[in-house]
């Protein structure tokens, strides 16, 4: 709880000394066990928010036997708030080359591709270019992999790893059921690891500065730094990189304008944060884990507008497929707008509030299945906004 904020430039950083390729080469003059390991024994953990340890899924996909596997990076970021990986794409894609390549070695992967935003199709020229140099240098390395990149369109649920491969595979881009995870059936329904932009560049950077000084920042439970995209009602909106597991009030303190009454952790589907509660926060994997972004609301927003905010972007981005998400999504929209308009009672909220519960449960994938964070966090913390 007292650890200070540490802003820290990891993943930006370009020295003179910094070689993208060396750190290729670093990476290949070592067994692929011994890479898994490292990575397991650094604790990163997957860099979209979900947490889970990228060594070990590259492990379940190493270990599966298949003459196909696939490497996927998730580049389909559409968390409102959220746009780091379009900086970190644009200014040091090399780096995510890299932790791809090595993704391929260690796996036995022969192909990977950049899973791009629409939105962020003017990326698109830039980074063909940079792999068509990229895609030489690992030919002369004897490394039989090759990267390309395919364009979302436009999906929110499509950063839903299943559904991406849906998409990837000319369907509609809906989420699949799972058990089968994509490390046994992904991409193509082969063996597929499947990790986010950031994640990737960690990889990269843990081999070129080692597990050690990795697992020095950060907390037992969240190692190492991360990449936060700051917005709302601060003086400096940005990209920064800090160490995991700071409370959120020395974030405030940082960040915010000296008015901040809560702040939207993990983007839309992420949770609200009143102001009471910034001390007892801890922004990591054993608090409030985030895929980075970090919305800021002082005194002078309305929390209504922006649950409605919120809701509307939901009901807009729910697939359809399951009842609980679909009609879900469109009650709660339709039913703090009663309330607002006094047609419903104040204890109307609470039904609500178990209608989440319902569509944590019984939604299919975590949309419908995250709706109930910020609306609880909203309703429970800022009631009187809702209702008056
Ligand atoms: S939870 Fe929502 S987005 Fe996910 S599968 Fe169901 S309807 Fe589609």
């Amino acid at each position: 709880m007292d650890k200070p904020i540490k802003k820290v430039d990891i993943i930006f950083e370009i020295g003179d000394d910094y070689n993208a390729l060396d750190v290729l080469d670093k990476a290949l003059a070592r067994p692929a066990d011994d890479i898994v390991l490292d990575l397991i024994d650094s604790g990163l953990k997957g860099r979209g928010g979900a947490g889970f340890l990228t060594g070990l899924k590259w492990k379940f996909t190493k270990n599966e036997d298949s003459d196909i596997k696939y490497v996927i990076c998730n580049a389909d970021e559409g968390e409102p708030g959220t746009f780091k990986d379009r900086e970190i794409l644009d200014r040091v894609p090399e780096k995510v080359f890299v932790g791809m390549a090595i993704c391929g070695y260690v796996i036995g992967a022969r192909e990977g591709y950049i899973y791009l935003r629409g939105e962020y199709n003017f990326l698109v020229k830039n980074l063909l270019n940079k792999l068509e140099t990229f895609n030489k240098q690992l030919k002369e390395r004897n490394l039989d992999f090759v990267i390309g990149i395919r364009s979302g369109s436009g999906a929110y649920v499509c950063g839903e790893e299943s559904a991406l491969f849906e998409s990837m595979e000319g369907h509609r881009g809906e989420p699949r059921n799972k058990p089968p995870y994509p490390t046994v059936a992904g991409y193509n329904k082969k063996p597929t690891v499947i990790n986010n932009v950031e994640t990737l560049v960690y990889v990269a950077m843990i081999t070129r500065l080692g597990v050690n000084r990795f697992k020095e920042l950060g907390t037992k439970d969240s190692r190492g730094s991360k990449v936060f995209s700051v917005s709302g009602d601060t003086p400096i909106p940005g990209i920064y990189e800090l160490e995991l597991g700071m409370p959120l009030s020395q974030f405030v303190d940082e960040f915010a304008d000296g008015d901040a009454k809560a702040v939207q952790v993990g983007g839309a589907s992420g949770s609200c944060v009143p102001r009471k509660k910034f001390g007892d926060t801890i922004i990591g994997f054993e608090g409030i884990p985030t895929g980075g972004s970090m919305m800021i609301f002082n005194s002078s927003r309305s929390m209504y507008n922006v649950l409605h905010d919120y809701l509307e972007f939901f009901t807009e981005e729910s697939c359809g497929q399951c009842t609980p998400c679909r009609v879900g999504c469109q009650q709660l929209l339709k039913g703090i707008e009663a309330v607002k308009r006094g047609e419903k009672p104040p204890a109307y909220l609470d039904e609500l509030k178990k209608l989440t519960a319902t569509m944590r449960i019984a939604a299919k994938c975590g949309l419908g299945q995250s709706v109930g964070n910020p609306f609880n966090s909203i309703i429970d913390n800022f009631r009187e906004e809702i209702i008056y």
